[in-house]
């Protein structure tokens, strides 16, 4: 039998999880139509609606990854033939290009460099009229963060569109304001900021966007006109909560826990302690003469990116931290995988005690 092993998870993600999350897994098991386990799911729900920032009544956790959330947010709302305009500033932009396309969207890409920002001005100038405007709020790929009230404002100001959001690494992390940006269709994943395990995507859409989407997307499992049948949340009068398939209990009763335990401490609170953690990360790095590389004033909290030094064995460096200290850190992504690092401080993890870890460690393997 293989021996359990136990790492400091201080890389893109997924991060450790907060001790109520994993004692949430613990939990006894429930039937998935339960009233115990609809209350949990219920509450959830709630408790989803004030980490996103909304008051959106279709707010729930989709049982999957936050790939399947991208899926659901395109194969519910895309047309063939409909505009979608996507802000590509790193990988998972270049992603919702091919999830969007593949839903019969006619896709308007606008490249950025990978580190930058968002730049909602070439984003709305790039097509009249859009159905969709799709941006990613923390480039997991680049360690940049993306106004989206800047850009929701634009977006707003220029037409109709809707807002697409991916809010995977800023959920629970950064400041999210749903309805304040105008976000139309967010998805987020578990494994960041939430502190719980791979396996759900909280999900959210407005009522204006769920009146344009699609009546019979592709996708029977991701239809979230099915969907509200069993979350409960098709509105007004008697809630069905019919069978649509076997919610994975385990899981949405470990994203509760992490939930509570998230709002206890508070959302302002939890971004201030990201914050902090980020901050002095990146500043031990700097002063460790290392060079930073998502740009100065849009770098993620949550996950800090960094230089490889000139000679020094990228991979060498990451299985050297896992050997001796159990630190996994990230490798770059694409053409920066061997030239930058990926330093993830999310959910507990975004602590004094893992900075002064991560610097400590970082520091003797660099000699
Ligand atoms: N979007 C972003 C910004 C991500 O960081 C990730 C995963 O790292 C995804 C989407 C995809 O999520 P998952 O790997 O959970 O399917």
């Amino acid at each position: 039998m293989t021996s359990i092993v136990s790492r400091h998870l201080f890389g893109p993600g997924p991060t450790n999880a907060y001790p109520e999350a994993t004692e949430g897994l613990a939990r006894p098991l429930l039937g998935h139509l339960d009233p115990a386990f609809l209350a949990i799911m219920d509450e959830t729900c709630e408790w989803l609606r004030a980490v996103w920032g909304t008051a959106q009544n279709r707010t729930l956790p989709l049982s999957a990854t936050g790939s399947a959330g991208m899926e659901a947010a395109f194969v519910n709302t895309v047309h063939p033939g409909d505009v979608v305009v996507v802000a590509v500033n790193g990988l998972f932009g270049q992603r919702m290009c091919e999830v969007a396309s593949r839903c019969g969207a006619e896709v308007v890409a606008v490249q950025h460099r990978w580190g930058s920002p968002v730049d909602p001005e070439r984003v709305v100038a790039a097509h009249p009229a859009p159905a969709i405007v799709a941006a990613v709020h923390a480039e997991t790929s680049t360690g940049a963060r993306s106004d989206i009230a800047a850009l929701g404002a634009a977006v707003r100001d220029a037409g109709d569109a809707l807002l697409l959001v991916d809010a995977v690494t800023s959920i629970a992390g950064i400041e999210l304001l749903a309805d304040e940006w105008g976000i139309d269709i967010g998805y987020a994943g578990t494994q960041k900021c939430l502190g719980v395990a791979p396996g759900l995507a909280p999900f959210t859409i407005s009522e204006r966007a769920f009146g344009r989407r699609v009546e019979r997307p592709r996708s029977w499992y991701l239809d979230l006109g099915l969907l509200g049948g069993y979350v409960g949340d098709a509105g007004p009068g008697p809630r069905a909560r019919t069978y649509h398939h076997t919610a994975p209990v385990a899981m949405v009763s470990s994203l509760h826990a992490a939930l509570g335990r998230i709002l206890e401490e508070g959302l302002d609170n939890v971004w201030a302690r990201h914050a902090a953690a980020g901050q002095a990360l990146q500043d031990g790095l700097e002063a460790m003469g290392l060079e930073l590389f998502a740009d100065a004033g849009h770098r993620l909290p949550e996950l800090t990116t960094v230089r490889v030094p000139d000679g020094v064995d990228s991979a060498d460096v990451r299985r050297t931290l896992l050997e001796r200290y159990d630190i996994e850190i990230g490798a770059g992504v694409g053409e920066f995988a061997a030239s930058v690092w990926r330093i993830g401080l999310m959910g507990p993890n975004a602590s004094p005690d893992a900075v002064a870890l991560v610097l400590h460690a970082l520091g003797d393997v660099l000699g």
